[in-house]
């Protein structure tokens, strides 16, 4: 796993730390492409801290690693292959609190 130049981890929540371990199981080298940086949709979670961006290098790879983080992580992340890349939002639902 390697981080592009301008990806800027302040303000990004902890728990997306359990990703980033994830992430490293993972037989193919990962690229962090964007934390809190870079052009999102309007309400992405990533202008809160809260997402990530992953590049497995290319739709393929994307598609085998948001399965592989989909199986491992717990459902309170939420895995969305876009093919250029694989987003990864902390997203806990009310209905997941006890
Ligand atoms: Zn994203």
């Amino acid at each position: 796993m390697h981080f592009n130049g301008d990806v800027d981890p302040q303000g990004m929540r902890p728990e997306l730390i359990l990703v980033f371990g994830v992430v490293s199981s993972f037989d193919t080298e990962v690229g962090v492409s964007a934390i809190v940086n870079g052009r999102h949709s309007e309400k992405s979670l990533n202008y809160t801290g809260a997402a990530i961006d992953l590049d497995a290098g290319g739709p393929q790879d994307n598609l085998f690693l948001s399965t592989h983080l989909i199986i491992r992580l717990p459902e309170v992340f939420d895995v969305v292959n876009h093919g250029t890349h694989v987003h990864v939002e902390y997203q806990p639902k009310l209905s997941d609190r006890a």
